[in-house]
């Protein structure tokens, strides 16, 4: 019923000639007929040359991040249309990164999900508890204020993707237990049925991201409310990132 989703954040990594050279890795290396959807995010400065070598592929492109105004005098932003002409067809939004270092709020996160939206592109809105918030067992708090500020009465919700990261697993090599995650991701839907209605909230992926890996793909990705990954570290390697798709059954 849902398409699953793969994509690998490239985050600050890889320039020219190493992100090209991952992406034609990636390329060969796919299997035809693929259960799932696949994506990568590299570096805005590389996305055109990425691009040209995953023309014809079934790879999509995605962009790590975007301004919540089209265009205009915001020195060192990149709007939606500019990356829809270079032909990306995700955005990542919100992620933990963006709101630990560049003070991201759920407020502006919203407005990036809505710049997405209105620019074409089908935005991947991050959210996740941090350790802190985990051990004061207000992970289902957090991340419900998260997906509130986020679907709350959003003309296109059917476009969106949500991916839960909770901040501990990202970049740690702490991964979630299977069952903590699907449980997150469940109540992550019933948030979205309440707000958008359950046909939507049925229909919508929603992935996991933290130190996802080829050994415990499989695992995370057989429950049920788990419709694929958001993979940072492990999508720098042509393999690892090869075997993560792969792991994805129909
Ligand atoms: C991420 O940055 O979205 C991520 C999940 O990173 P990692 O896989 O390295 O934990």
């Amino acid at each position: 019923m849902r398409t699953p989703l793969v994509v690998g954040n490239w985050k600050l990594h890889l320039g020219l000639k190493d992100a090209q050279s991952l992406a034609r890795a990636l390329v060969q290396g796919i299997e035809p007929d693929l259960p799932c959807e696949v994506g990568v995010a590299p570096v805005f400065t590389v996305l055109q040359a990425v691009a040209s070598v995953l023309e014809g592929s079934p790879i999509a492109l995605c962009a790590q991040d975007l301004h919540w105004v089209d265009k205009g005098p915001y020195t060192g932003a990149v709007g939606a249309p500019f990356l829809v002409e270079l032909g990306c067809r995700y955005v990542i939004v919100g992620h933990s990164e963006r709101r630990q270092h560049f003070g991201e709020n759920d407020r502006i996160v919203r407005l990036k999900v809505e710049a997405a939206l209105r620019g074409g592109l089908a935005p991947i809105a991050c959210v996740g508890e941090s350790l802190t918030e985990r051990e004061r067992g207000e992970a289902f708090v957090v991340v419900r204020r998260q997906v509130e500020a986020i679907v709350e009465g959003l003309d296109g919700v059917e476009r969106l993707v949500i991916a839960y990261e909770p901040v501990w697993a990202i970049g740690t090599g702490k991964v979630a237990e299977p069952q903590d995650a699907q449980a997150m991701h469940a109540a992550i839907r019933e948030i979205v049925a309440r707000h958008a209605g359950q046909s939507i909230a049925n229909a919508m992926r929603i992935l996991y991201g933290g130190s996802v890996k080829p050994e415990n793909a499989p695992g995370l990705l057989r429950e049920p409310d788990i419709d694929g990954a958001l993979v940072g570290g492990a999508s720098l390697d042509a393999r690892s990132f090869l075997a993560i798709i792969h792991a994805v059954r129909p």
